[in-house]
């Protein structure tokens, strides 16, 4: 196929041990047509897409037609799924290569839906187009919003149907990721006995994602000590704007720290620890305030799998990741709390900061109040005179912030602005994202698909045009369960 539009593939997994991954195409699919495009996405990729016909751009989007340099693999993996070990694998997905930008950076090009691979167990290797059509605007969404994540680049509809509990209109997502080595790659080599594997993918991840650490003392401590951070990193900044993943499984952890698998993920309206939307998820294991130990857990058994090369004593090499891991908590706190500040307006630190954000979310948690809403209003300073604000535990509490902020140096405009940067007033709230994903799924009318794509992906600018999408969710419409729609 035409290569002109800007691909250069370098496939370096393709090159590593046979054993991680599976070489095959993608299954072509019968009428392909484009759905969705990221022309912004593909123009920091170094793709020319303005000079493909959008017909081609449908075959190339579909995996009916393969791009120049790529070498389409599925890769093997494994994970712990709500706490049970599965040997899994790209059971829907193809990895086409890894594309290098004209800026030289390295980025995974995956097709998710593209047909049955030998990791698809019972599955139809085939995705639907609401569940594609969520993942990119939520992952869209989240990069706007400054949270790594793999990013979405194009959906296109198949021409055939899924069966699901209905017949549903087949699509596939063309994932863009730094890559896609997860917890549970890492698994599957300890769970297959391959320890020498584990080094190989080892050196690989620091060579890719971390290539400092190479220099290190001992650059596999280095790196479980890198991946902690970045996760730590990363859900803070998830818990910072109310972002419930949903399927914090292993296998859905990446270790350059980008999210991953927007499944039934959602952003909470009300402020609420205990919020959980996955219809799979029946203890609330990856419930919002839970997401901290869930991460945790995962890393831990990411140090387990690193054991025979952190110290070739075992005793040694356990001690050294229990400090490691044991480390987390702290980490984690030392981000959301800085993140915190921000979202409040503080510069400088204080001891008692985190009471002062502890009374304002039990507050928030006793009033039903909408996290993002507040947040806004406060940094907007648009508070609302209503009920719910006009109480003495949320003005005792405004007061005391007040004070806080007077004892900084910073002036109150700079506050204002660090506010405005951190505190969204957009986020893709789940009614917005059923009613799109209705509409385009069912009468294949996207309008509402792109309106919401334009409003979250703009979600600190003050656009009247937007404004629609900043409003909480009436009663009625409130979500409260959301499908991975596997
Ligand atoms: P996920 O819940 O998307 O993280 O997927 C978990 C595992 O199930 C992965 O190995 C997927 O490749 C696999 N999987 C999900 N949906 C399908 C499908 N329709 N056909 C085959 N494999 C699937
Ligand atoms: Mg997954």
């Amino acid at each position: 196929m035409n290569n002109n539009i800007g691909w250069q593939f370098d496939n370096s997994y393709a090159r590593l041990p046979d054993s991680l991954y599976a070489r095959l195409n993608p299954v072509s699919v019968r009428a392909p047509r484009l759905a969705i495009l990221n022309e912004a996405l593909a123009k920091t990729l170094g793709l020319n897409l303005h000079s493909l016909p959008e017909q081609d751009a449908a075959l190339l989007f579909a995996g009916n037609a393969l791009p120049d340099g790529a070498q389409p693999i599925a890769q093997a993996y494994a994970g712990h799924q709500f706490g049970n070990f599965t040997i899994l694998g790209d059971g829907r997905a193809i990895l086409l290569g890894e594309h290098i930008t004209p800026t030289n950076e390295r980025f995974d090009i995956q097709l998710k839906g593209s047909g049955q691979t030998p990791f698809s167990r019972q599955g139809d290797g085939r995705a639907a187009i609401a569940p594609m059509l969520r993942e990119y605007i939520i992952s869209e969404a989240m990069h706007a919003l400054n949270i790594p994540t793999t990013r979405s680049l194009a959906v296109v509809t198949t021409g055939e149907s899924v069966i699901r509990e209905v017949a549903l209109p087949g699509a596939i997502l063309t994932r863009v990721a730094a890559s896609h080595i997860r917890v549970g790659t890492f698994e599957y080599l300890v769970r297959t006995g391959n320890i020498e594997g584990i080094k190989t993918l080892a050196d690989h991840v620091i060579q890719r994602h971390y290539p400092g650490l190479s220099e290190a003392d001992n650059p596999y401590l280095a790196l479980l000590n890198h991946v902690i951070d970045r996760q730590a990193s990363l859900v803070a900044k998830w818990l910072l704007v109310g972002f419930v993943h949903g399927v914090m499984n292993t296998d859905n952890m990446t270790i350059s720290g980008e999210t991953i698998d927007y499944g039934p993920c959602a952003f909470m309206d009300t402020y609420d620890p205990n919020t959980v939307f996955s219809s799979i998820d029946h203890y609330g294991r990856y419930r919002y305030g839970k997401q901290p130990d869930a991460a945790q857990w995962n890393l831990a058994r990411f140090a387990e799998t690193l054991l025979p090369i952190l110290h070739p004593e075992q005793e040694q090499a356990v001690a050294i990741a229990e400090k490691a891991i044991h480390a987390f908590p702290e980490i984690f706190q030392n981000y959301w709390l800085a993140g915190m500040r921000k979202k409040l307006g503080l510069f400088t630190e204080e001891v008692e900061d985190s009471q002062l954000f502890e009374i304002l979310l039990t507050w928030m948690q006793g009033h039903q109040a909408d996290y993002t809403h507040t947040f806004h209003s406060l940094a907007s300073e648009s508070i609302p005179t209503d009920d719910q604000f006009n109480n003495s535990a949320f003005i005792e509490w405004h007061t005391r912030w007040q004070v806080r902020l007077s004892r900084q140096p910073n002036s109150k405009t700079s506050s204002i602005n660090l506010m405005l940067a951190n505190n969204p007033a957009i986020i893709p709230r789940n009614h917005r994202v059923e009613e799109a994903l209705a509409t385009a799924s069912e009468q294949g009318d996207y309008t509402r698909v792109h309106q919401l794509h334009a409003a979250v992906t703009n979600p600190y600018a003050d656009i009247p045009e937007y404004y629609a999408y900043r409003t909480p969710p009436p009663p009625s419409d409130r979500v409260y369960q959301t499908f991975c729609g596997t």
